[in-house]
């Protein structure tokens, strides 16, 4: 097969503040996609960029005190770590305020005008009376025109997926100011979109076969619609902001500037050009040979913009449209839509800073993605399990198992695989074949499992041939070599199809083993009889599930914690505090409806607690050393109604029962939970 030449792409993430673990696990998928073309031989370049224009970068910038130059470059500094950490390996990293994307944004937008494809119009728009000035559409807030869902932002719904334009907002108002905004009226630029040569173009482009998944396409169908009363259907696209604005100036209109999702997409080829720039690429030879073959990775967040304006913008300008749009879901933690405030934010820095290893999450995620346009949930228990159980106990067993015995007894070196081993490993090969579509599919799930299914064959041949009795039985050199032999072709070729997820411990296994990069044409082959491996050293630890409980607390609470230290005799009075201070202490009298033991916890107990609300609350509460289950059911007790919730590993606890204890609980043992007196009913607040 000849060599792929490959243009790939992951959104661009806007630059006003740090990568969030959604940006974390686009870029893990692309990028586990990316290395396995590599290893297919194929040329790959793959490059993103930060999204440097628009009103909302201009006004926090504004805020921060900086120019917005300042301001995205200050936010560019930070992206390292994220991606180093990560092993997300971008060749370029540009920004779309380059003198590139300026070049390219005014091209494309001149042949579009050529083309017949820009038309102006003057529209009335929402204005900030207090603010003076136009009203970006993220500043616009209000009800979605399409499904009624409230605070929605004014150019698209996050509930329903639909994009509208921000007069169509009901009940509007400035997120700048809280004003209601006034029309005042302006001339506009707008992409022809529902041009009918434009509709005809995409009604064909994303049909055809490969381009979209079909979930993806089912969603585009819907927007092409068109109701019996002529609604719906593609509108043209206002793609002109009025001063001020921080964004690239339309070549032909004084004080008019390119809307930031004009020339963010753009940002993918400006990236490109720029790589080039640096590697001597040729970016205008390569983007006009028909063989190159163009991929853009995103959320389903930005998908209209990304299957309809996009590839419109590029065919209508003359330009190579993307062969393949693929879109992910949203990432939820233990099924929630995450929220740093309830505990559930995951966050990537954080991750890295606790010591957890990057690869377990790269595992992970890659274990939740099958290539369809579905949310993945990250579960705690779930994560530790698949790595402490498929990742550290079946595969890297297999090479803890056998290594040493090599190492000892034969100087490392392997000898042939009598014919047990053999068919082992011939089938093993002709089992991961397959493996390499999957990875084409980004179906990494069912590539892991079967994979993950393969360690347990191995597992099996060792426990069958059990390597640790035959080093002492007599005669049995010969076999023990052969076995532990096995076990090592096979973890190298278990290695190379999971090189892609895993490309630091793959490079660590290649030095171990003493052999070159691993590619995918490499599975056909074993390493030759008599080949020396060096020494064994353990490559991956087991998750601890103190990681994940620090992972997921949030700030405030790990504070608490560290300033509850106990103090001998009893503790010092806390600095004095003013009645205002203590209002913001939410303090309800609480019913315990029903109460039990925490399964794994010798320290907890889960309460359901009746605070006057539509809702029982979940509180987890330290108290097992002091009360059953039982003797707390139908009392009465004193809870932190406003604390923000907590994730723990058992769950979430929504707020915090209060009791007493001495400082030092070893020297004065005894929890005493606090009660309220006859007559006091669930809600009431003390005061
Ligand atoms: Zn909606």
């Amino acid at each position: 097969m000849s060599k792929r030449r490959l243009f790939v792409t992951t959104a661009l993430p806007y630059a006003n503040g740090n990568f969030h673990i959604g940006h974390i696990m686009e870029y893990i998928q692309a990028d586990i996609w990316v290395r396995f073309q590599r290893m297919q031989g194929n040329e790959v370049h793959f490059v993103c960029a930060d999204d440097a224009h628009g009103a909302p970068i201009m006004i926090a910038a504004e805020k921060a005190g900086k120019t917005p130059q300042q301001f995205v470059a200050d936010i560019a500094s930070g992206r390292k770590p994220y991606l180093d950490g990560f092993h997300i390996a971008f060749d370029n990293w540009h920004n779309t305020d380059a003198p590139e994307n300026h070049e390219l944004a005014q091209d494309i937008y001149r042949d579009l005008r050529d083309a017949g494809f820009i038309a102006t119009k003057t529209i009335e728009q929402f204005f900030d009376p207090e603010k003076n000035m136009f009203l970006p559409d993220r500043f616009i807030k209000g009800e979605c025109p399409k499904c009624g869902a409230k605070d929605q932002y004014g150019d698209s719904c996050e509930v329903c997926g639909s994009v509208y334009a921000p007069t169509e907002v009901k009940n509007p108002y400035s997120a700048l100011s809280g004003a209601t905004p006034v029309m005042k009226s302006s001339e506009h630029y707008f992409f022809k979109l529902s041009d009918p040569r434009a509709i005809a173009f995409l009604e064909q482009w994303t049909a055809d076969a490969g381009r979209l998944q079909p979930e993806v396409l089912n969603k585009i169908k819907e927007w092409f619609a068109i109701d019996e009363d002529g609604n719906g259907g593609l509108s043209d696209w206002d793609i002109s902001r009025d001063a001020p604005y921080f964004g690239i100036e339309i070549p032909d209109a004084p004080g008019k500037y390119f809307y930031v999702w004009l020339d963010a997409p753009i940002g993918y080829l400006a990236s490109l050009k720029n790589h080039f720039s640096k590697t001597g690429g040729d970016f205008d030879a390569f983007m006009a040979d028909p063989a190159t073959e163009q991929y853009h990775f995103i959320g389903k967040d930005i998908t209209y913009f990304h299957t309809l304006f996009w590839p419109a913008m590029l065919h209508f300008s003359g330009r190579k449209t993307p062969n393949a749009v693929f879109v992910h879901g949203f990432l939820t933690v233990s099924g929630e839509k995450m929220s740093k405030s309830r505990g559930t934010g995951l966050d990537p820095l954080k991750y890295l800073n606790l010591g957890m290893n990057p690869q377990w999450l790269r595992y992970y995620i890659a274990a939740k993605l099958n290539g369809r346009n579905e949310d993945v949930d990250f579960n705690p228990d779930d994560f530790m399990a698949r790595v402490n159980s498929d990742l550290v106990g079946k595969y890297i067993n297999i090479a803890s198992r056998s290594a040493g015995f090599l190492a000892k007894r034969f100087d490392g070196k392997l000898s042939a695989s009598s014919e047990d081993g053999a068919a082992l490993l011939a089938a093993m090969q002709a089992a991961l074949k397959p493996v390499t579509q999957l990875y084409e599919d980004r179906d990494y799930a069912r590539a892991l499992r079967d994979i993950m299914a393969l360690t347990d064959n191995v597992n099996a041949y060792v426990e069958a041939n059990k390597p640790w009795e035959l080093v002492k039985q007599v005669g049995q050199e010969d076999r023990l070599q052969d076995v532990c032999s096995t076990c090592i072709q096979a973890f190298r070729l278990l290695t190379l199809a999971l090189k892609p997820v895993l490309p630091q411990l793959a490079e660590q296994v290649e030095a171990f083993l003493n052999c070159p990069p691993m590619v995918f044409a490499d599975l056909h082959t074993l390493l030759p009889n008599g080949h020396a491996i060096g020494s064994y050293q353990h490559l991956v630890q087991r998750v601890d599930v103190k990681q994940l409980d620090a992972l997921f607390e949030v700030p405030e609470m790990a504070q608490e914690v560290a300033q509850a230290l106990p103090a001998p005799g009893g503790e010092d009075m806390a600095d004095t505090i003013t009645i205002d201070d203590f209002a913001k202490v939410d303090l309800r009298v609480a019913l315990i409806q029903h109460c039990e033991a925490v399964e794994g916890s010798t320290k907890l107990l889960r309460l359901t607690l009746d605070v006057g609300e539509a809702q029982t609350r979940n509180v987890f509460s330290g108290i097992a050393s002091a009360y059953k289950p039982e003797e707390l059911i139908g009392q009465y007790t004193l809870m932190v109604a406003n604390l923000a919730p907590r994730k723990m590993k058992f769950g979430i606890s929504e707020g915090m029962v209060l009791a007493g204890s001495h400082a030092d609980e070893k020297a004065n043992p005894g929890i005493y939970i606090m009660t309220a007196w006859p007559g006091a009913t669930p809600g009431m607040r003390v005061r």
